[in-house]
């Protein structure tokens, strides 16, 4: 099967790359606020705006006259950033139409960031070093992550972010995909331990998150004792933006590490898990909740969805989600009564049977057990088909528990 995936990596570039990196961002801006100025005039004047390929051949021809300057960087950049703008646009658009209120295409500023942009044709990779049109060899910081054999390069896309310059580059790439046969697992996302398995391993959250994000809060306060405009506030800005940076990577690199761990990348067939199972978390809707969204966020749930989304693609195995009122923690999993009583502060609770569960273990296994009588339904309908009467096993809903079950969709991280 043919996947789209991008290795992002970071670059190191020497002072003259550099100024022509800056160059090129600021190339990727300015073509971007002349787009969107000339829609906005034309609109005005017509009624209608040129998309994409009309302003990429007015830009064309006022290039020899008006901007000769556009002769010094490949002229893919301005053609990508008129692109983007189209989509800018065309998101803009559908969104109004689905009764949303969306915010407008914005200009960009270089306060907001130097930005990014993105080159497509000939780009060559090698083992650490990576060949862009119009700017040359660039030393890769990291050996051999990028695969130089197997895949179709579509584009590259330069950024920078806190000092730093990334490079993503976007390609096709041909897997082999095998079904994966092993256990379901079933995934209980918590603030405090990131995720428990229903085989019973712990993903926690890396104490280097701690000690970043206390730092943060230091260069915060530092930052807002600056005077506005003066020097000392610049280097603490960009502090700040260092620290936040680091906390992203950390985030991203604990997330990354889990996902593949759960899906069991390197193992055999039938070790890898044919289904995971992960609740349905209104993760949008909690993070409105102002006391929640700092610890919701940091977390990454919607993140972490988004991985398993694609990685369960490329590991032949299938994501389930739970129905949102699916009361996962609060189902004794051996005799199937509900605890409406347990709070969130509840680490451990002790069913009415005798059975003590560990929440976020009780939670994760009652996942588990949908995905396998998920299996046993899908299985018994396929005998039906060949002739055969079973009844098929019913997959668990709690229509009964409706009511209660919006406060658990709501209340549980509390
Ligand atoms: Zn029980």
């Amino acid at each position: 099967m043919e996947i789209l995936r991008a290795y992002k990596v970071e670059i190191d570039p020497n002072n003259i790359q550099r100024t022509l990196l800056l160059q090129c961002a600021g190339a990727a801006r300015w073509a971007w606020n002349w787009g969107l100025a000339r829609r906005i005039e034309e609109y005005k004047e017509t009624g209608r705006s040129s998309n994409a390929i009309e302003q990429h051949r007015q830009l064309n021809t006022l290039k020899g006259g008006k901007y000769p300057w556009l002769y010094l960087y490949s002229k893919c950049i301005p053609q990508e950033s008129l692109r983007d703008l189209d989509k800018a646009y065309q998101n803009f658009f559908r969104r109004v139409k689905n009764g949303e209120t969306p915010g407008f295409p914005k200009f960009k500023s270089k306060k907001s960031g130097i930005g990014s942009f993105r080159l497509t044709g000939a780009i060559r990779i090698e083992d650490n070093r990576i060949r862009l049109p119009r700017i040359g060899w660039l030393r890769l910081k990291e050996r051999g992550y990028v695969p130089t054999e197997g895949i179709h390069v579509l584009s590259a896309t330069v950024s920078e972010s806190a000092g730093r310059w990334l490079v993503s580059i976007q390609c096709k790439r041909e897997i082999e995909i095998t079904q994966a046969t092993g256990e379901p697992v079933g995934v209980d996302l918590g603030i405090k331990t990131m995720a428990v398995c229903s085989d019973g391993r712990e993903f926690e959250n890396p104490k280097a998150l701690r000690k970043a994000q206390a730092k943060l809060r230091r260069f915060q306060r530092e930052l807002s004792r600056r005077k506005k405009g003066g020097k000392n506030r610049e280097k603490t800005r960009k502090k700040v933006a260092k620290v936040h940076q680091r906390i992203a990577n950390i985030r991203r690199d604990t997330l990354h590490k889990a996902t593949s761990s759960i899906m069991a990348k390197t193992k055999p067939d039938s070790e890898r898990p044919r289904m995971i199972v992960l609740e349905d978390l209104n993760v949008a809707g909690m993070v409105k909740n102002h006391c929640l969204a700092q610890a919701i966020s940091d977390v990454g749930f919607a993140e972490f969805r988004r991985q398993l989304e694609y990685k369960s693609v490329w590991y032949g195995s299938e994501l389930m989600v739970a129905d949102r009122f699916f009361p996962s923690s609060r189902l004794c999993r051996h005799c199937g009564c509900i605890n409406s009583e347990l709070r969130l502060s509840d680490r451990e609770w002790t069913c009415d049977c005798g059975a003590i569960h560990d929440r976020d273990l009780n939670a994760a296994i009652n996942l588990k057990n949908l995905a396998v009588r998920a299996v046993r339904s899908e299985r018994a309908e396929r005998q039906n088909a060949c002739g055969e009467e079973i009844r098929p096993a019913v997959v668990w809903r709690a229509a009964s528990s409706k009511q209660e079950s919006s406060a658990e969709s709501h209340g549980r991280f509390w």
